[in-house]
């Protein structure tokens, strides 16, 4: 078995010339963020199995700067549900979400955290999106490790471009208050 293939960053656009670097500070800050992201895994079931994977020596989520997984909510700033999640654990999952810091992200892993999944239930949530908002849904039943890998890059994307005034938006307090979080 190879050993996973290392990382490597690219720096941002910019200006230089020898001796000199210069960028936009949003830049900087997204190419810092997205490649040291903390994720709170919040596994109930199945697809956190692959998650477990996902973390191992062969696939290695490390290898984009995310090995420090958090259980704490104020130290994590990408919360991944994998799992069904029963109605009566929403108002949990709710909560982990408001407890993490701005700002912050989330990861839909696998049919049951995206949609219900199978569970078409009256005692399943139909998707995590009915209670908080989600950035990025991974298919699957259960999405292999390297799905949810290429999940966890799309959302490396989204954090690289995005602003840093985005949280103060109008649409984004709106977003939020759709859901009924201050
Ligand atoms: S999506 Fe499939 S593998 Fe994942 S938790 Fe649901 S039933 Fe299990």
């Amino acid at each position: 078995m190879n050993a996973p293939e290392y990382i490597k960053v690219d720096p941002p656009e910019g200006y230089s010339s020898p001796g000199l670097f210069a960028t936009m500070f949003d830049k900087v800050v997204g190419l810092a963020r997205k490649n040291s992201i903390w994720p709170l895994p919040f596994a109930t079931s199945c697809c956190g199995i692959e998650f477990m994977a996902t973390m191992g020596a062969h696939y290695d989520l490390g290898r984009f700067g995310a090995e420090r997984l958090s259980f704490s909510p104020r130290q994590a700033d990408l919360l991944m549900v994998m799992g069904t999640i029963a109605k009566k654990m929403a108002p949990v999952v709710q909560q982990v979400y408001v407890q993490m810091a701005e700002p912050r992200w989330v990861i839909a892993v696998g049919a049951c955290a995206a949609s219900g999944g199978i569970f078409d239930t009256y005692s399943v949530l139909q998707g995590i999106d009915h209670i908080v908002p989600v950035d990025v849904y991974v298919p699957g039943c259960p999405p292999r490790p390297e799905q949810i890998i290429d999940g966890f890059m799309k959302v490396q994307e989204l954090v690289g471009k995005e602003s840093l005034r985005r949280r103060y938006s109008k649409e984004y307090k709106d977003l939020l208050e759709s859901y009924g979080i201050k």
